[in-house]
């Protein structure tokens, strides 16, 4: 098993099968709770399907193997896994996090764990000076880092990022709900958890709501993860487990089919006469593009951003009248499905975001790519007719 190629393992979903009934796909686990043995023990490890749902295994598996790590948890969401990293942390615990980041993460640290005691300091996460310069050693416990970053896609240095971390004695966290495990795998860089917004690229379908974090050691904090996890109870559906298992089995088809057009169309629109700037790790000229030449393998992801030249109303309503104009790309907020999604990022993130007026976030589907370029073209023309 240890020599499959992760095509493999995520084809095959480990190349399990059911023992009972030889089934090829798993049976959906609905237990809530499970059978004491006669003499009072709980010999299969099951007592309660909070924190020990079967329909969790598989899953957890596959993605543990894709991101070689040492355990991995699925949660209700993306939010639930990446909180439950800050929530295993102690009121006083100084925290790093980058100022251009996953929107309602953001959001949450401010509202809620600021007040609740962590020390949280926003950084430029992509100038390794800043962090060094932002690190308290000692006080510091948590690097948190999202790579590419929403919705501007720059990329922090991941080995580097992860190496100052350390030597100031803290854990460095990586969202990359982006790159998937197909693209990066940041606990082989030296990241000590990794958080994916399942929701998205593992899933893929646009059909449920789904985290998970990987760890590369056991040790004291991610006992803590599992215990918020256990007690405070975000865990997934049976249902949404088995969903997750299902969409995971194409991932590295789709999230190579969206490379492969992201790149394209990034590429198409770059110099655009309709077209302020295209962002875009996959480009030359785009911030970070030597680092993710390292830290990505086989593409630059999915997602890109676009700025609409302004026009007579300027570069906002532009770029809401490009979004309205659109006829295969869909006006939604969320990413890494089979279809092609677009929004006026600044809308959604309100005051304070880094989002400039003009951007339009781009999650690129699976459709043909000549489809997304015209439908984009016609809605540019519209836009600026
Ligand atoms: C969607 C997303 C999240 C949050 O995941 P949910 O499943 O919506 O809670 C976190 N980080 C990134 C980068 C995301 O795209």
């Amino acid at each position: 098993m240890k020599d499959w190629s992760p095509e493999s393992i995520t084809a095959q979903a480990l190349g399990w099968i059911d023992e009972t009934t030889r089934a090829i796909t798993p049976p959906i686990h609905v237990s809530s709770t499970y059978l004491r043995d006669a003499d009072n023990q709980y010999r299969t490890g099951r007592v309660y399907a909070r924190d020990q749902n079967p329909a969790f295994d598989q899953a957890e598996a596959v993605i543990n193997a894709l991101e070689g790590g040492h355990q991995t948890l699925l949660f209700a969401s993306g939010m639930a896994a990446a909180t439950a990293v800050f929530q295993a942390l102690a009121p006083g615990d100084h925290v790093l996090a980058p100022k251009v980041m996953y929107w309602s993460l953001r959001n949450w640290l401010l509202t809620f764990a600021v007040p609740w005691g962590l020390d949280v300091e926003l950084i430029d996460m992509t100038s390794p000076a800043a962090v060094q310069a932002a690190l308290r050693p000692g006080k510091t416990k948590l690097v948190w880092v999202e790579t590419p970053a929403n919705p501007l896609w720059t990329v922090p240095d991941l080995a580097a990022t992860a190496r100052l971390a350390h030597d100031a004695g803290a854990l460095l966290a990586v969202d990359s709900t982006v790159p998937t495990p197909v693209l990066t795998q940041p606990l082989a860089l030296g990241a000590d958890i990794v958080m994916h917004a399942a929701t998205k690229y593992l899933n893929g379908h646009s059909d449920l709501i789904a985290g998970v974090l990987s760890t590369r050691a056991d040790n004291e904090h991610w006992q803590r993860v599992r215990k918020v996890r256990a007690q405070i109870g975000g865990t997934l559906g049976s249902f949404e487990a088995w969903l997750l298992l299902r969409g995971m089995r194409t991932l590295h088809l789709r999230v190579r089919a969206a490379c492969a057009s992201a790149q394209r169309f990034a590429e198409h629109f770059d110099g655009h006469a309709l077209v302020a700037g295209v962002l875009y790790p996959g480009l030359p000229q785009c911030h970070g593009h030597e680092i993710a030449k390292r830290q990505m393998q086989g593409g630059f992801g999915g997602m890109l951003s676009i700025r609409v030249k302004a026009n007579a109303q300027g570069g906002e309503a532009a770029a809401i009248a490009v979004a309205a104009s659109t006829k295969l790309w869909k006006r939604a907020t969320s990413l890494g499905g089979t279809e092609s999604l677009i929004e006026h990022r600044a809308s959604v993130e309100g005051a304070g975001t880094p989002a400039p007026p003009d951007l339009l976030r781009l999650s690129l589907g699976i459709e043909h790519v000549d489809d997304l370029i015209a439908d984009m073209e016609q809605a540019l023309a519209a836009a600026h007719a």
